[in-house]
């Protein structure tokens, strides 16, 4: 175990560990699985991430659980998801097989650095893939490199599972409807920037964003999926433009399970006054409760939770799937690896 890390106070930000991993792609092939201590990158000036964005990324978690093991949660998705960035953005698919046996190669080197089971932290792993090659001309790099490491984080919740006020953006969209905003690219964080900067300055925890073409319809809320709850029944929007999580997709089948319809559909932003529970969702809070949200220039409030306390849907899902990530509640549908 790791000697001097205050477990308890952990933020959501980069601390050095042991070790990372790295895969070259050169001559149209993968190469060896290598192992560094090297926290940067030496590659050239003209790499294609630097001019054109040719830059995919990826964010999962591992648990130390209270049986003493190292659970993974659902890694092949995530290895599924960065293939269909690659073929998004022209890189080269990284083989399923591959990324597994790096994500749990690079888990097990930095093991030290797990957050143990008591305090609620996890090991949050970040896959990178870049293209390195030269290029002036705007086209596809011939190099690329595969890099994974990972860094402890706290829980997200500090004072406890609590819920968020987010407002409404109109005037900057984050991805258009026949871009980029299904891949899990840089460009479309660089895209967010002044939106999520606004909304702070604004005082909201976050922004919340609607389709870009006609303004009618939820699309995130920030970097997160958007989900909303009536009528015993969990809705997500259907968008061309917005990121398949892993973590909603997961609360859609546990939603299932627990017996309650799913839809995925288009959301007018106007249905909000009907939710009983809303929340964004993704790998670095599961869930983060939807208080309110404020569409200013529309004059309107639609408000959630009036104590400002979660739903009580959202807080069954949100304890169903921590329980499964750290191996306290049964894997019937497989998402977990459990590491050797
Ligand atoms: C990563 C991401 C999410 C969440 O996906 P998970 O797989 O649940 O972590 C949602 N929206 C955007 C824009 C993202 O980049």
């Amino acid at each position: 175990m790791s000697e001097n890390i205050d477990w308890a106070n952990l933020s959501f930000g980069y601390m050095k560990t042991d070790y990372n991993v790295r895969c070259y792609y050169r001559n149209g092939a993968w190469g060896e699985i290598e192992l560094s201590s090297e926290e940067s990158i030496n590659m050239h000036m003209a790499a294609t991430c630097l001019h054109y964005g040719q830059e995919a990324f990826e964010g999962l978690k591992a648990f130390r659980c209270k049986d003493g093991k190292i659970r993974i949660f659902r890694m092949e998705a995530n290895a599924e998801r960065l293939q269909s960035t690659c073929r998004g953005i022209l890189m080269p698919e990284l083989p399923t097989e591959k990324f597994c046996e790096m994500i749990k190669k690079v888990v097990k080197m930095n093991e030290r650095f797990i957050p143990p089971y008591e305090s609620g932290a996890s090991l949050y792993i970040r896959p990178l893939l870049i293209g390195t090659g030269a290029q002036v001309g705007v086209r596809p790099a011939n190099e690329y490199l595969f890099v994974v490491f990972v860094t402890p984080v706290g829980p997200y919740f500090k004072g406890g599972f609590s819920a968020n006020p987010y407002v409404v953006i109109r005037e900057f969209d984050r991805s258009a409807p026949l871009g980029t905003g299904v891949y899990k690219v840089g460009g479309n964080y660089a895209a967010s920037l002044l939106a999520n900067k606004k909304a702070h300055d604004l005082g909201y925890s976050c922004e919340f964003y609607l389709d870009a073409k006609e303004k009618k319809y939820i699309d995130e809320a920030g970097a997160a999926n958007f989900f909303g709850i009536k009528n015993n029944t969990y809705i997500t929007p259907e968008s061309t433009s917005i990121l398949p999580s892993i973590t909603n997709r997961s609360l859609m089948q546990l939603a299932e399970d627990m017996g309650m319809k799913v839809e995925r559909r288009q959301i007018p932003i106007e249905e909000l006054e009907t939710m009983e529970e809303a929340g964004a969702c993704g790998t670095a809070a599961v869930i983060s409760p939807i208080a309110r949200i404020d569409d200013l220039e529309m004059n309107k409030s639609y408000v959630i939770s009036k104590d400002g306390k979660p739903g009580p849907i959202s807080k069954m899902l949100y304890d169903k799937l921590r329980g499964i990530q750290y191996g306290d509640e049964p894997d019937t549908h497989n998402w977990v690896t459990v590491l050797d």
